[in-house]
């Protein structure tokens, strides 16, 4: 049976108070500014509160810029739906700030908390341009400045019996809204849930983190948005909807990395989780029989994609060149659609070797970065890597 596309569509994840920044011009940049946020200070786990440029702001006092702004209900998002679908009761985090030399400061935890979160956002957005001046998200993904970032985002999940808050987790969540007209508009948000058990970094302020689900915002506008547009359908003749879904969580890992340049990010929040791409990892019997499952419950889409960023982050160490990898899996996103290792007939269907495939055919523009992925996809991709 073939699926559409859009049916497996992944919902993958007071001290100075009044600062007029840009009461003129609300279309035209505020520009560079600097301001005390909560960032890696190079190595495993080292953060610092320190002042870090942030580029897009329109608005400071409301944490609102050209990559989208930062807000906070006190609702419950998850029994209260028309705050999500409508916008309404979602207001600016109460923003505090004061200057110290030409630093602004946040006077309160929320306030570092909001700014910290434009900021990872922020660096998002201008790391993919900065790999591939080609992708502009901001031209791009439609309404990307409203592009909508959760602080401490309430959703209470479970039957009356069984309630509980979502907490120590962060998500990004794409929301299709269709007017009575038949025209949809996706509606971007990133959650960022409330810290209750972790004693590392909290998840919203884990930049590594904070760009793995950004990775997902990329991989949704780059693949899934013109796939749906295209009316791509998905065969079952491989296992491609579990694939696309773990090599979807790997891109996020991976681009992770790239944010804060530490393999062991993940681990600054999940100690004892698999995740450090720094540690190698291969697509086990095991792993691939869940792949090529149709079984939902055994299947842990991060478990593929820890195997996928591992083997991306050792391409990337191998030819000391990491921006070229990150440059090559942008690319490999919307060629997915392409490819002909992974769709013929406006029908998708590829397993880890296709997408290998796929990935190969654009690194071999720089040949020695082709061979360099063959042989490592060879030794990790287990039973997808006979016949590379
Ligand atoms: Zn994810």
């Amino acid at each position: 049976m073939i699926k559409n596309l859009k049916k497996i569509f992944i919902i993958g994840l007071g001290i100075l108070s009044c600062i007029c920044f840009l009461s003129c011009n609300k279309s035209t940049l505020v520009g560079h500014v600097s301001i005390t946020v909560i960032q890696p200070m190079g190595g495993h786990c080292r953060y610092s509160v320190s002042p870090a440029t942030i580029q897009t702001l329109d608005n400071l006092q409301e944490m609102r810029g050209k990559v989208g702004r930062v807000l906070f209900s006190s609702k419950d998002l998850e029994q209260n739906p028309e705050i999500l679908n409508t916008g309404k009761g979602l207001e600016p985090v109460d923003i505090e700030l004061f200057k110290s030399g030409n630093a602004y400061v946040p006077a309160n935890l929320d306030s570092l908390f909001a700014a910290s979160l434009y900021y990872s956002i922020e660096l998002g957005y201008l790391q993919t341009k900065r790999l591939d001046p080609n992708i502009d998200l901001a031209a791009i993904v439609p309404n990307f400045s409203d592009t909508r970032i959760i602080h401490r985002a309430k959703r209470i999940t479970g039957t009356n019996g069984n309630r509980s808050e979502i907490s120590d987790n962060a998500e990004y969540y794409p929301l299709k809204m269709t007017a009575s007209n038949g025209v949809s508009t996706l509606l971007n948000y990133f959650f960022s849930y409330p810290t209750d058990h972790i004693n590392g970094i909290p998840l919203g302020l884990n930049i590594g983190i904070m760009n793995h689900e950004f990775s997902h915002l990329i991989f949704q506008h780059l693949f899934y948005e013109p796939g749906i547009k295209r009316n791509m359908q998905v065969g079952e003749s491989k296992p491609t909807s579990h694939t696309l879904a773990a090599v979807d969580e790997g891109f996020a890992d991976y681009f992770g990395f790239l944010a804060v340049k530490d393999p062991g990010y993940f681990l600054c929040s999940f100690p004892t989780e698999n995740r450090d791409l720094a540690r190698p990892k291969i697509f086990t019997p095991e792993i691939v029989s869940r792949i090529e499952s149709n079984s939902e419950s055994n299947f842990d889409s991060h478990e593929g994609g820890a195997v996928w960023a591992a083997i991306q982050y050792e391409i990337g160490q191998t030819l000391g060149d990491h921006q070229l990898v990150g440059k090559s899996l942008l690319r490999l996103m919307s060629n997915i659609l392409i490819c002909s290792s992974t769709s013929s007939n406006n029908t998708l269907n590829f397993n880890f070797a296709d997408l290998a495939r796929c990935h190969q055919a654009i690194l071999s523009t720089d040949g020695r970065a082709g061979q360099v992925a063959q042989q490592i996809y060879r030794k990790y991709l287990g039973s997808y890597g006979a016949g590379l």
